[in-house]
């Protein structure tokens, strides 16, 4: 009898626990990833982290060699040097321990030497962490590329919650943006009957929606961790299944491309502009949330209007305008919005009192 059903590509593992980074090579060894010649890239800041992984991958029986590699940045020339290291180590498989940079240059070279990566994020500031999307920097541009799923995500969430806050802030915006990239997602199938992937937009939106409801931020506790943690690794998963980054991207994050290439020197973290231009997009969307997602920012301290990123509304206007051309092709509530539903929405999304 015929299945009717599809398959998707899933990590073989996925942890979410409290002081796990020591038991990163049993766990794999407990489901069946079991390798020789393990390469573990991380960085400077957190190699007293990275070193905790290594130490248990020295005391396995299956490990031959190891070797570890610091990176400083996302930027291309630091993907060719780790090729170059890949070359000469010859690993048979990538462990990113780190944050955002990490795990993205981590996927990306394994994807390019067609090897395994494991995904250990230190920090959970945005939902690459499990996607199979990886950005980085070429020149003063940074680029989505994508990448395969990582083979398991091991999320420490100990090792999570001394990560700095302004990360953790940014990974809570990313994954409460999914509201506005999913309503963009179904309006564009409905009018260009583009792809739509039901069952990865559910994981997306459910994931936020509790996120939004948890009300408040309290990064010192483990079980508000956890919801961040399993919505970053869902909305990593809706993107594996969709086969496209569209159930957790869509105007929110164009408005914020924009504004990166405006003001590429600009300290503040992609997941909080998202969140901040969500309020945005989706009073346009007429998304009922769109005044709970505003209270929520203010409440817990995110950056929730541009005056936050010190832009005013003649620059905004500036960043509304590029937005499209980041990524052409991607239909959103930005295409075609007249400048009186503009102004209405700026003055709407962005004038709430706490
Ligand atoms: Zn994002």
């Amino acid at each position: 009898m015929p299945i009717f059903c599809s398959s998707v590509t899933l990590p073989i593992q996925v942890r979410i626990e409290e002081k796990l980074l020591d038991l990163v090579s049993k766990l794999m060894c407990e489901s069946n990833l079991l390798f020789a010649r393990p390469l573990i890239v991380t960085m400077g800041n957190i190699s007293h982290l990275a070193e905790r992984v290594r130490a248990g991958f020295e005391n396995s029986p299956t490990v031959k060699r190891l070797h570890t590699e610091l990176i400083e940045s996302n930027a291309y020339p630091e993907v060719e040097r780790i090729e170059g290291v890949i070359d000469e180590f010859k690993p048979d498989v990538l462990i990113g321990v780190g944050g955002g940079r990490v795990i993205d240059v981590s996927k990306f070279t394994a994807a390019r030497r067609m090897l395994p990566v494991v995904s250990v994020p230190t920090s959970l500031s945005n939902d690459g962490i499990s996607s199979p999307v990886a950005v980085i920097r070429f020149r003063k541009e940074s680029r989505s590329v994508g990448v395969n799923v990582p083979a398991a995500v091991l999320i420490d969430l100990e090792a999570d919650r001394s990560a700095p806050k302004q990360n953790l802030k940014s990974g809570v915006g990313d994954l409460l943006s999914n509201i506005s990239a999913t309503n963009d997602w179904i309006s564009s199938y409905r009018k260009t009957h583009e792809h739509y992937d039901t069952v990865a937009a559910l994981l997306s939106r459910k994931s936020a929606f509790e996120m939004l409801d948890s009300k408040r931020v309290n990064f010192d506790d483990i079980s508000f961790l956890q919801i961040l943690a399993e919505g970053l690794v869902l909305s990593g998963i809706a993107m594996g299944i969709a086969g496209t980054s569209r159930p957790c991207s869509g105007s929110e994050h164009l408005l914020s491309h924009a504004y990166d290439e405006l003001y590429p020197d600009s300290p503040s973290l992609h997941g909080e502009q998202v969140a901040m231009f969500s309020v945005f997009t989706s009073y346009l969307q007429e998304e009922h949330s769109w005044s709970a997602l505003a209270d929520f920012l203010k409440r817990n301290e995110l950056i929730s209007t541009p005056k936050d990123l010190g832009i005013d509304f003649d620059t905004f206007l500036k960043v509304l305008e590029l937005a499209p051309s980041t990524r052409p092709g991607r239909h959103t509530i930005l295409d075609g919005v007249s400048e009186g539903k503009v102004k209405k929405a700026y003055s709407k999304a962005y004038s709430r009192s706490k």
